[in-house]
C-alpha cells in the first residue's frame, strides 16, 4: 500500500487484504455487517463465462459501488450537519447533484434515492440534463431543489417552467443577462411564477487549472452591474420576490479553504445586498470545487489534491456565511453546494488487463541470428565490431556502449545504401539490444499493452493532463520489479499514459506472468466523474463494460445486481452513422458470391464465414482476453 500510497488517496474506501488484492469496504468501514470485497474477485466473476455463475463480460470493465455513492453523501450530509449544529447555524444544508459529473441513469437514480432523507436534489446544465434530472426528481423528496444552470434557450426555460408546474422545486439560475428577458416572457405566457437564481462572477480568483470559469473574466455568471440591472427590472416589473437564489463556481478542485471562505463571504456580502434590495433570498449556491486528494498527499501544491477533508471543507463555508449574515443582521440562508467529483469520484474504478509488455520482445542469444552478424560490414564498421568486442573483455563499459552505438548507426546506414541485409541488420540489433540489456544500460522503464483506450476512458489524462491512481489490483503482496508506462489499444501514440501520481513517470509493476503475458489487471481509481461522459469513440473504441456491486452474504461477500456489456462494434459503427445491418447484408452478400458456389463444403464454409462476420458486429472492439480464470 506504501509504493502506491493506496493508504493516502484511498481511505476509507480501498485497502489491500491478505492475499495481496485491493480490498474494497463500500460502507468506509469493515465490520461484521459490512464486509471488505475483493476487488478481483469481482472482476473474475463478471468476466469469467466458465466458471461460478460468471458473467463473460469483456474488459474493460467498470465496477460501481453503489454502496460508496450512498456513503459519500451521508459523509457530506453529516460534514455540513455537524458544522451547523457546532457554529450555531440557523439554517440548513440542502446539496444538489450536478449530472454532469456522471449521468449514468443507475448513479443519477442512486443519488436520488440515497440524498431523499437529506433533501438532496440535482443540477443540469443542458436540456438533455434537464429532462433526466426531472424525471429522476419525480421519484425524489418534493422540497429537494432542481438547479437549471448553463446557457439557456426558450425551450430550455420553458422545460424549467413546466418543471416548476410538476412541483419540482426548480430555480432557474442566470448564467447571462439576456436570459432574463425569456424567463420574464415565458412565465407570464405559461402563467407560472417563476423561481429565479442568479449566478455572480465574484471577484475572488481560484488560480489552479480548474479556476478559468472563475473571476471577473470567467464564461459564466453576471457582473455586478448586470446583477444590479436585473434587481431593478424585476422590482419594476413586481416580480423581485421571484429572485431568491445567489450561486456562484469558482471552478473545481478549489485547494484550500482560505481561498473558498474568500469566496464564501464575497458571495455572502452579495446575497444580503440583494436582501437589502428586497429580493426575497433564501438559498446561497455555493457551486462545485469541493476537492478530491488524487495523489493521498492532502497539499495544496498541485490540482491533484486539496489541503482539506470534508469537515474542514463544510466548516469554513458554515463560518464564512454566518459571519457575513451575522454582521449584516440577516437570516442565515440555506446553503446549497454543488460538489460533483466529492461525490461520485469513489463510486467506480475501471479495471482493464495489461496483455504483454515490451520484455517479451527481448532477444535471446539463440534467437539474434548470429551466422548472420559481420557478415557484409564496411571496414568501419567491422572496426567498430571489433571495438566492441575488445572493450567487453577489458570490462569497459563506457566504451563498449559507446562503439555499440557508433556500430549499429553504422549498420542503419549501410542497410539504407542496400550494402546489409535485413538478416544482417536483425542480427545487429539483437546484439546491440543484448549488449546495452547485459550491462543494464537499457532503458529499465517497460511498455505494457493495456486493453483500453485512454481516449475513451481516461480522456482528462489525454486532455488536460489529470492524473488518477493506477495499480494493480492483485500481486501487492508481492514486490514489484519492474518499471512500465502503459500503452493503449489505440493507433494513436498520445494513446499512453505515461506520467502518474507523485510526479513519476513510470508506475512499479510486476513481471508478466505466462505465455500470452496477460492476465494482470490494472484499476484507475477516483475516476468516477467526467471521465465517462467526456470520453470520445477514437479508432472506434467504445465504453467499457459496467457492472454494479453490493455486499451480500454470498461466499464471496458481494453480489453483481446488475452487468451490461460495453457496446458493441455495431454500436460504435451507428455512432458514427453507419448502418451494421446493412454493412452485414452487403458482406454476407459478397461471401455467397465468392464462397458460397463452388462446392457443398464451400457452402457450408459461406455460411461458417457469414456467422463469424455477425458475431463480429456484436461483439466490443477490445481485444479478447486469452487469460480468465476461475475463481477459487
Ligand atoms: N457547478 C458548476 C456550475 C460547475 O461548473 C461544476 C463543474 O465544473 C460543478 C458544479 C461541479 O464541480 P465539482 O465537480 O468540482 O464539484
Amino acid at each position: 500500500t506504501k509504493l502506491f500510497k493506496i493508504d493516502g488517496w484511498g481511505f476509507p474506501y480501498f485497502g489491500v487484504n491478505n492475499a495481496g488484492d485491493i480490498s474494497v469496504r463500500p460502507h468506509g468501514t469493515a465490520t461484521m455487517s459490512h464486509q471488505e470485497i475483493d476487488l478481483l474477485k469481482v472482476v473474475k466473476k463478471a468476466s469469467d463465462p466458465k466458471c461460478c455463475g460468471g458473467l463473460g463480460l469483456q474488459l474493460p470493465l467498470v465496477v460501481r459501488f453503489p454502496d460508496v455513492l450512498k456513503n459519500r453523501l451521508e459523509s457530506l450530509h453529516a460534514a455540513f450537519d455537524g458544522a451547523i449544529q457546532s457554529q450555531g447555524y440557523e439554517s440548513h444544508y440542502q446539496g444538489v447533484y450536478p449530472v454532469k459529473c456522471n449521468q449514468d441513469r443507475f448513479v443519477v437514480e442512486d443519488i436520488v434515492e440515497f440524498g431523499s432523507p437529506f433533501r438532496f436534489g440535482l443540477e443540469a446544465g443542458s436540456k438533455p440534463e434537464l429532462l433526466l434530472a426531472m424525471s429522476c426528481l419525480c421519484k425524489g423528496n418534493r422540497e429537494a431543489f432542481l438547479v437549471c444552470n448553463g446557457f439557456k434557450d426558450s425551450e430550455y426555460i420553458t422545460l424549467a417552467l413546466v418543471a416548476r408546474k410538476l412541483a419540482l422545486n426548480t430555480v432557474i439560475v442566470l448564467e447571462q443577462e439576456e436570459e432574463l428577458d425569456m424567463v420574464i416572457d415565458i412565465s407570464k405566457k405559461l402563467c407560472i411564477r417563476p423561481v429565479i437564481g442568479v449566478r455572480a462572477k465574484l471577484r475572488t480568483k481560484h488560480s489552479g487549472h480548474f479556476g478559468s470559469t472563475s473571476g471577473d473574466k470567467g464564461k459564466f455568471g453576471l457582473t455586478t452591474i448586470q446583477i444590479l440591472r436585473v434587481v431593478k427590472k424585476l422590482e419594476q416589473l413586481d416580480m423581485l420576490d421571484c429572485l431568491q437564489l445567489l450561486h456562484f463556481h469558482i471552478g473545481s478542485q478549489i485547494p484550500t479553504t482560505e481561498l473558498l471562505a474568500d469566496g464564501v463571504g464575497e458571495a455572502a456580502q452579495i446575497y444580503c445586498e440583494l436582501l437589502r434590495l428586497g429580493a426575497q433570498m433564501r438559498v446561497l449556491d455555493i457551486g462545485g470545487g469541493l476537492g478530491i486528494d488524487y495523489d493521498g498527499s492532502k497539499s495544496s501544491d498541485s490540482d491533484l489534491s486539496v489541503a482539506y477533508g470534508l469537515e474542514e471543507y463544510a466548516a469554513a463555508v458554515v463560518n464564512a456565511v454566518k459571519y457575513v449574515c451575522d454582521r449584516r443582521g440577516f437570516k442565515h440562508p440555506v446553503i446549497c453546494s454543488e460538489s460533483g467529483r466529492a461525490i461520485v469520484s469513489h463510486h467506480s474504478i475501471l479495471i482493464f488487463e495489461a496483455i504483454g509488455s515490451t520484455s517479451h520482445c527481448t532477444p535471446s542469444l539463440s534467437s539474434i541470428g548470429l551466422q548472420y552478424l559481420g557478415e557484409g560490414l564496411s571496414e568501419e564498421t567491422l572496426a567498430d565490431y571489433q571495438n566492441i568486442s575488445a572493450a567487453t573483455i577489458r570490462g569497459d563499459h563506457e566504451a563498449c556502449l559507446l562503439y555499440t552505438e557508433q556500430f549499429k548507426k553504422g549498420c542503419v546506414e549501410q542497410f539504407k545504401q542496400g550494402t546489409l541485409g535485413i538478416e544482417q541488420l536483425a542480427a545487429v540489433d539483437g546484439l546491440c539490444d543484448l549488449i546495452t540489456e547485459t550491462i543494464g544500460a537499457k532503458d529499465p522503464v517497460k511498455s505494457y499493452n493495456v486493453n483500453l483506450s485512454v481516449f475513451t476512458s481516461i480522456p482528462d489524462f489525454w486532455g488536460i493532463e489529470q492524473l488518477f491512481p493506477i495499480v494493480p489490483i492483485h500481486r501487492l503482496d508481492e514486490k514489484p520489479t519492474a518499471r512500465g508506462i502503459l500503452s493503449d489499444l489505440t493507433c494513436d501514440s498520445d494513446g499512453k499514459i505515461n506520467k502518474f501520481i507523485g510526479g513519476e513517470s513510470s508506475l512499479p509493476l510486476h513481471e508478466l506472468e505466462g505465455q500470452n503475458g496477460g492476465g494482470y489487471y490494472l484499476g484507475m481509481f477516483l475516476g468516477g466523474a467526467y471521465e465517462e461522459a467526456l470520453g470520445g469513440f477514437h479508432n472506434l473504441f467504445g465504453g467499457p463494460s459496467v457492472v454494479r456491486v453490493l455486499q451480500s452474504d454470498g461466499p464471496h461477500g458481494f453480489a453483481v445486481t446488475r452487468a451490461v456489456s460495453g457496446p458493441s462494434c455495431a454500436d460504435v459503427l451507428r455512432v458514427m452513422q453507419h448502418e451494421p445491418q446493412l454493412m452485414f447484408e452487403t458482406l454476407k452478400h459478397r461471401v455467397l458470391e465468392f464462397c458460397g458456389q463452388h462446392d457443398d463444403d464451400s457452402v457450408v464454409n459461406a455460411a461458417g464465414l457469414a456467422n463469424s462476420l455477425a458475431r463480429s458486429f456484436d461483439n466490443m472492439p477490445y481485444l479478447v482476453s486469452s487469460s480468465s480464470c476461475c475463481l477459487n
